[in-house]
């Protein structure tokens, strides 16, 4: 009974080291990080300080970033790192805009030129020809409510706050929203709470020079390490994320660059590279298309091929036919190394010579 166990357990053994090695692909699996899945992670990591989404305003450039990447797969992680300098920094654009508006509205005051569309509340619908005017009822009316509404949040607990909480979302999403076009940040053009509304997870760091550089790229390798993502789309034209890059390559990870630097070290190597203007213009999602495409082929072709490991080829070997091993690796030898045999030993026709001479003797 026991031997016929045994013998049941040894020929399992056999079958399932055959079936491992009538498909590469399981092995493979193991050291690659895309087992087949129906749809890829992507990480999207944004070093603002080397590239903010100058002269596009910044949260239609973070959706235009989302909506690309997520023809790669699906958006799992949005992350940007910047310095306090970054974030209060603000553009020539916007700078121009605001000088504009002002004169606009010292005109406006003045009765000289009006507006050949109201200015709208978007609010409560209230029309104005006077942008100032609109701005100051803005701010007496419905700023005033936004802050009633925020302190009667901030001062109830437990289940009456949530009741609170869920009354007003709704007034406090439409104030937030009117709030953008009539108020002007005081910090910068907003560029952190622009990309928090577009989903981003933003991080400020200290303002020693590359220490974005070196939180972003440690924040990289440890996703790399969780297996976060199976796609990187990286936002900069530092040539420093050339190591960050490769490393995700060694891991047969995929790689996309968005930068202004067309042939840039960056996009040299990751599998595609965009720049902003195309990703704003909807371009890169186009291509993107035809990028993932030769993704699809290039993996079919990986489980296609076949990789040399002498470990496991060794292993496998032995266990199956492991007299068959024996000989052909005595044959190869042979014929490779056929001097070595000459210095530990001697020719096989001497060594049979030698045993017939001793078994002979011994018979004798
Ligand atoms: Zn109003």
């Amino acid at each position: 009974m026991v031997v016929f166990l045994k013998l049941g357990n040894f020929f399992f053994t056999i079958q399932s080291r055959r079936l491992e090695k009538l498909s590469p692909f399981s092995v493979l699996n193991r050291f690659c990080h895309f087992a087949p899945k129906p749809q890829e992670n992507v990480a999207i990591f944004w070093d603002l300080d080397n590239k903010p989404p100058d002269p596009f305003p910044p949260y239609a450039a973070a959706i235009k970033l989302k909506a690309t990447a997520s023809s790669f797969g699906f958006v799992q992680h949005m992350i940007a790192y910047a310095n306090r300098h970054s974030f209060s920094y603000v553009p020539p654009v916007v700078r121009e805009r605001r000088k504009e508006r002002k004169l606009l509205n010292q005109l406006e005051n003045k009765g000289v030129i009006k507006p050949v569309e109201p200015y709208l509340c978007r609010v409560c619908g209230r029309k104005f020809y006077n942008n100032e005017k609109l701005v100051n009822h803005f701010k007496q009316l419905h700023e005033r409510e936004h802050m009633k509404r925020l302190n009667q949040i901030e001062s109830a607990r437990g289940s009456r706050r949530v009741k609170l909480v869920g009354k007003y979302s709704m007034k406090m999403e439409k104030y937030k929203n009117a709030a953008r076009d009539v108020l002007t940040p005081k910090v910068g053009y907003g560029l952190a709470d622009e990309l928090k509304r577009a989903g981003f997870w933003v991080q400020t760091v200290s303002d020693k020079p590359q220490a974005a550089d070196v939180a972003l790229k440690k924040h990289m390798v440890d996703m790399m390490d969780q297996r976060g993502a199976q796609c990187f789309v990286l936002v900069s034209d530092d040539s420093d994320f050339v190591d960050v890059l490769n490393e995700a390559k060694l891991r047969c990870l995929k790689t996309v660059v968005v930068g202004n630097v067309n042939d840039g070290t960056l996009k040299r190597i990751a599998d595609a590279g965009f720049s902003w203007k195309e990703i704003m213009m909807k371009k890169a999602k186009k291509e993107a298309v035809s990028v993932v495409g030769k993704w699809k082929d290039r993996d079919v072709l990986k489980r296609l091929e076949w990789t040399y490991d002498p470990q496991i080829e060794r292993n496998v070997y032995r266990s199956d036919d492991e007299d068959e091993d024996l000989l052909t690796e005595g044959s190869v030898e042979g014929v490779h190394d056929g001097c070595m045999q000459e210095d530990n030993s001697s020719s096989w026709w001497e060594i049979d010579s030698d045993s017939d001479i001793i078994m002979s003797q011994r018979c004798k």
